[in-house]
């Protein structure tokens, strides 16, 4: 079956499709393709073409994919059983890589995914400071936990919104939402109701929304203000961990918090996730603790091969300069078909991770980058596509870069992004 024929197959039996809604391209239009094969920077699809894949698995191919040392650690790990229900050594090796380069790491336990990770953060603060309320900021995404799948409704700092059907507003009644980059907000948020906050939840480079650079001295302040109010801080560092640097949006910013959230690149391409942070809280957890979380899968020897593999290569090969290199490349060409061209296009960058936004402002919140034009970025997509150059399926999303894009990968997809800009 071609791709067409595969997801209209599909939508039979899996609703939309797709095991993940972005995937089926309703953000900018057309027919999905479905993927034979991906390796280094490339994938393969059902119909045999290849595309220079810029979204990286969302994250976690940092080395490209099917590389064959992440594959030779999962085939050693497969020799031994692919589930235990009992814990093993690798379990270990993995929390104690986490614990040498996250600062905040002092004790850490996995999930299978970022959402349950993010989920069981939020319990676990809850537990710790015996308060109900959560903060986040809009736009930031931290999986669909029903807690945390509120984003702003018109009015900002008050009840928040439930994004999805689904949610009772009796739940989402406990989230605030934010503007991000607002600090004056936090704090106004706090002087109402700081004694009843028990955590404030957020992504310190938020990269779910296409990319938002946080303002100079928002996360430390908002690192004070938690401080103060006896609230437990917890970055989501389900993207920024192990991509912005070894130690993280954290290590970046020079702003430790109580808790993180970990995924994607930390599984090396298995599904995976964990949460870490200071000791005192981490103890409050079941088995030790009274905060109950569990995983009939949890620390799986094979996402733990994979993952602990991935970091091992992270801090012998100490990508980031090149990774950082090879996306300069990218936004540099993009920036400067726009100037050409007269486009407003803002192209935000953080390390390896960047995105676009048809706009004529810099984004500093979610507010700013919903004032972006989906017609222009979907045109942009599909022009790309049809070229072989695959980038986020959504307006709102980033692009990853990873170690495997060559250097003739990366001309071609700069030339092909130019053109795009230029013939808008
Ligand atoms: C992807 C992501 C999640 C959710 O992780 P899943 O493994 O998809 O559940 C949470 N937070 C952030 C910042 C993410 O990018």
């Amino acid at each position: 079956m071609n791709s067409k024929e595969l997801f209209e197959e599909s939508k039979k039996f899996i609703p939309g499709g797709v095991n993940s809604p972005v995937r089926a391209f309703k953000g900018v239009g057309g027919t999905p393709f479905f993927v034979k094969s991906a390796s280094g920077c490339n994938l393969i699809s059902c119909d045999g073409e290849k595309f220079t894949d810029f979204v990286c698995s969302w994250g976690p191919a940092i080395f490209g994919h099917s590389h064959p040392r992440i594959k030779a650690a999962i085939a050693r790990a497969l020799e031994n059983g692919t589930s235990f229900g009992a814990p093993c050594e690798l379990e270990l090796e993995m929390a104690k890589l986490i614990n040498g380069l996250i600062p905040c790491a002092e004790m850490v336990r996995m999930t299978n995914s970022g959402t349950e990770a993010a989920m069981s953060a939020v319990r676990l603060a809850r537990g710790f400071t015996k308060r109900d309320l959560i903060v986040k900021f809009a736009g930031c995404y931290h999986g669909h936990a029903d807690s945390l799948l509120v984003k702003a409704g018109s009015g900002a700092a008050t009840f928040g919104n439930p994004d999805s059907a689904g949610v009772p507003a009796d739940f989402a009644k406990l989230t605030r939402v934010l503007p991000f980059n607002d600090f004056d907000a936090a704090e106004e948020c706090f002087s109402q109701e700081g004694e009843r906050i028990a955590a404030v939840i957020l992504e310190a480079f938020p990269a779910n929304a296409g990319l938002i650079l946080p303002k100079e001295n928002f996360l430390k302040k908002l690192r004070e203000l938690c401080s103060k109010h006896g609230a437990v801080l917890i970055f989501d560092e389900v993207i920024t961990g192990f991509r912005l640097g070894l130690g993280g949006a954290q290590k970046l910013a020079g702003v430790i918090p109580d808790l993180c959230v970990l995924g994607k690149i930390i599984g090396g391409g298995l599904p995976v996730g964990a949460f870490a942070g200071r000791r005192e809280i981490m103890e409050r957890l079941s088995p030790v603790g009274p905060v109950y979380q569990a995983g009939t899968l949890s620390g799986n020897p094979l996402a733990m091969a994979a993952g602990a593999e991935a970091l091992k290569m992270i801090i012998e090969l100490d990508p980031y300069a090149e990774l950082k290199r090879k996306s300069d490349f990218i936004t540099s060409a993009l920036r400067q078909a726009a100037k050409e061209r007269g486009v407003a296009l803002q192209v935000p960058q953080a390390e390896s991770l960047f995105s676009i936004f048809f706009n004529e402002n810099p984004v500093e919140n979610f507010e700013g980058a919903l004032k972006s034009s989906t017609a222009l970025y979907a045109k942009h997509f599909k022009y790309c596509l049809e070229r072989g150059v695959y980038i986020a399926p959504s307006a709102f999303e980033v692009s990853f870069m990873s170690l495997a894009h060559d250097g003739a990968s990366l001309e071609r997809a700069a030339e092909v992004m130019a053109s795009s800009i230029k013939n808008l």
